[in-house]
């Protein structure tokens, strides 16, 4: 562990074979997704792996992380999704990202941009099939795409993308997935009808890209199975993905006590017998979930063990009995599960959650090595 109390290693080569994996797999454009953080991977560092490992673009929520990874020197195609009221477009058009418009105004405020920087922006139009989040309504769309026909007739917009998100691609028998599927390809039509005709159609999430080939379109938008976490909840491996985090961190303090103490805020647990206490430096202000109290499992001595009583705000403890645990032991969270470690799956069954949220909350004073 080099020394590090506790660090988050990121395994780059994963990164860019896990987007090599998927874009062999479906034969088409990808668009890698890398916002929050690269879902706790490191924004710039798990950009460029998707890069090498052959994405065709990245996408991120926030321009925030678009200008971000601008900064960075990142150069390929990029797009910004979750754009609201306000926003600084101009300096988006600026750095050559783009952006996403699920209504009117949105459209009207790129428009605006456009005409005042005298560049054409590149806009996805977004249409809500039936997730109900983001998107223009199936009965919205015919006003946005005509509008922004007209915008792309004068030169101000370029309607690259058409897209929309599924709600159920993780249950990939579910039946609103046909129905989104129509209710895109309709929407589509009235955009092409409308004159948008070069546009990519983008639909398909990690979990639609392994097991939903209907939904595959011009490019396919992959995020948490870039990670090589498996979006269906299983094992990564079978779709040839592999994790490419690990979370460890090294045992502060051991010490014997006797059967019955009352370990950590509120005496949740007690052994048994007679037992050594190994100290974890690492806690819920690290993105260690406090659920995982008395539930999830850490790797520490060659063994899986719960962690015992409450996960506290910077440390967590553990009874490792009589194994021979010594203070700097490296104690492993998660990582993909090949050296007897847990997972990020089984750290989601235990603390009642999906691996999505822990990767990206994991942070705090962790440190980050690639490698
Ligand atoms: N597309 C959109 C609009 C998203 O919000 C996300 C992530 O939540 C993704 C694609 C990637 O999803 P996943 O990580 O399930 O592949």
């Amino acid at each position: 562990m080099n020394g590090a109390r506790a660090e988050v290693v990121v395994d780059l080569d994963a990164i860019a074979a896990n987007t090599a994996v998927l874009r062999e797999r479906v034969g088409r454009p990808l668009m890698a997704v890398v916002k929050a953080d690269g879902y706790g991977h490191g924004l710039v560092p798990a950009a460029r792996a998707t890069l090498a490992g052959g994405a065709d673009a990245l996408g991120v929520a926030v321009v925030e992380e678009a200008l971000a990874l601008r900064a960075a020197g990142v150069t390929a195609p990029l797009l910004a999704w979750l754009n609201g009221p306000g926003e600084d477009v101009g300096a988006a058009l600026a750095a050559d990202v783009e952006l996403s418009v699920n209504a009117g105004w949105g459209l009207d405020e790129v428009v605006a941009a456009a005409r005042a920087t005298g560049r054409t922006a590149r806009l996805h139009l977004k249409v809500d099939t039936g997730l109900s989040r983001g998107g223009a309504t199936p009965e919205q769309w015919p006003d946005l795409v005509a509008a922004a026909a007209r915008a792309q007739a004068d030169g101000e917009v370029d309607v690259v993308g058409l897209w929309s998100h599924l709600a159920y691609a993780d249950a990939p028998t579910h039946p609103t997935i046909g129905l989104q599927v129509s209710v895109f390809e309709q929407a589509v039509a009235v955009a092409r009808d409308a004159g948008l005709t070069d546009a990519r159609r983008h639909l398909a999430n990690s979990a639609a890209t392994v097991a939903l080939p209907e939904t595959w379109f011009d490019m396919v938008r992959p995020g948490v199975a870039i990670y090589g976490l498996d979006p269906l909840g299983g094992d990564p491996a079978a779709h040839g993905l592999r994790p490419a985090m690990t979370v460890q961190a090294r045992v502060l303090l051991t010490k014997r006590v006797p059967a019955g103490v009352g370990v950590s805020y509120g005496h949740t647990y007690s052994p048994r017998s007679e037992t050594t206490l190994a100290v974890v430096p690492v806690g819920y202000a690290d993105g260690v979930p406090r659920a995982g109290s008395n539930r999830a499992p850490v790797l520490a001595a060659g063994a899986q063990r719960l962690i015992a009583g409450r996960v506290c705000m910077d440390q967590f403890v553990l009874d490792v009995g009589d194994d021979p645990v010594e203070p700097g032991d490296r104690v492993v969270l998660w990582g993909p599960g090949t050296d007897g470690e847990p997972t990020a799956q089984q750290w989601a069954d235990a603390v009642d959650t999906i691996h999505y949220e822990l990767v990206a909350r994991i942070g705090g004073r962790f440190a980050r090595r690639y490698v």
